[in-house]
C-alpha cells in the first residue's frame, strides 16, 4: 500500500508540470508491454492507463486477486503458481492463461487493455493469440522498452529502500533529504541485494535470454515497437505515444 502511494506521487510530480495535453487515440489500444527489470516499464504502464483509460492487466495483480479468493476452495494448480510467484519464479503457462481468461471481459474494456507481465514465453504468446482471435480482438502493438545495461545498473544500483516503510529513493534521481534516512519516517535506507551490480547483470542476462524468442515472435508478426527507455518518465511516455499514434492513419 505505502509503496503504491509513493509511486503515485512521484508520477504526478514528473507528469504535471511540462506535460503536453494527452491526445486520445482514435481506437482503443490493445497492448502488450515488455521490458527488463529497471527500465521503468511499470511506471509507463501506469501512465498509459491513467491517461488513455486503458485497462491494466498485470499478472502480479491477477495472481494476487486469485490469492484473495483462494481461502475457501483448494486449487492445487493455483497454489503451485502462487508459490512460484512468491519465490520469484515463472508461473506455469496454463495457470497464467486461466487467470487471463477469467478476466476476458477486461480484454473488451472500452479504453483498450494493456498486458503487463504476460505473455512471457512464446507458448503464452500463442495462447494469447488464440484467445484474442476467439474474442475478435486485434493486438495493436507490443511495446518493448529497452535500455542499455550500464544505464539499468545506474538506475537500479542507486536505489535505496526504507527498511521501515518501504519508501523508494535514489541516490541521484530522488535522494532523501538526509543521506541514508527516509524522508517519510526517518527509517534507515538500504540497498536490496537484488540491486547490486552483479545481481543486476545476472538478472538482465536471464531476462535477455528468456525474452529474446518472444521479441522475435512479435517482430516477425510486425507488431513490435521498440521504445528507448532513456530519459525522463514523460519523455519515454511521449515517445511511446508518438509511435502508437503513428500506427493509425490520420483523419482529415
Ligand atoms: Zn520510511
Amino acid at each position: 500500500m505505502r509503496k503504491k502511494q509513493h509511486r503515485a506521487t512521484a508520477t504526478k510530480d514528473h507528469g504535471a508540470s511540462n506535460a503536453t495535453p494527452p491526445r486520445r487515440p482514435e481506437k482503443p489500444f490493445h497492448l502488450v508491454l515488455l521490458g527488463a527489470p529497471g527500465v521503468g516499464k511499470g511506471t509507463q504502464a501506469q501512465l498509459i492507463c491513467e491517461r488513455l483509460g486503458t485497462c491494466h492487466l498485470s499478472t502480479g495483480d491477477l495472481l494476487r486477486a486469485a490469492e484473495g479468493r483462494l481461502h475457501d476452495g483448494r486449487n492445487p494448480a493455483l497454489e503451485a503458481a502462487l508459490d512460484s510467484m512468491h519465490r520469484g519464479e515463472l508461473v506455469p503457462d496454463a495457470t497464467v492463461l486461466d487467470l487471463v481468461r477469467e478476466r476476458v471481459r477486461s480484454l473488451h474494456c472500452a479504453g483498450g487493455f494493456l498486458l503487463d507481465g504476460f505473455p512471457r514465453t512464446v507458448a503464452q504468446a500463442e495462447a494469447l493469440a488464440n484467445l484474442l482471435h476467439k474474442e475478435k480482438i486485434r493486438l495493436t502493438a507490443v511495446l518493448d522498452y529497452e535500455l542499455p545495461l550500464a544505464k539499468v545498473i545506474a538506475r537500479l544500483g542507486g536505489r535505496r529502500i526504507c527498511q521501515a516503510c518501504n519508501a523508494v529513493f535514489h541516490v541521484s534521481a530522488r535522494p532523501s533529504r538526509v543521506a541514508g534516512l527516509c524522508d517519510h519516517c526517518g527509517g534507515s535506507l538500504h540497498q536490496r541485494d537484488d540491486d547490486r551490480p552483479e545481481a543486476i547483470r545476472t538478472r538482465m542476462k536471464v531476462y535477455e535470454q528468456s525474452t529474446r524468442p518472444l521479441i522475435n515472435y512479435y517482430a516477425q508478426r510486425g507488431v513490435l515497437i521498440t521504445v528507448s527507455a532513456a530519459g525522463g518518465l514523460e519523455e519515454i511516455y511521449q515517445r511511446g505515444l508518438v509511435a502508437l499514434n503513428g500506427l493509425f492513419p490520420k483523419r482529415s
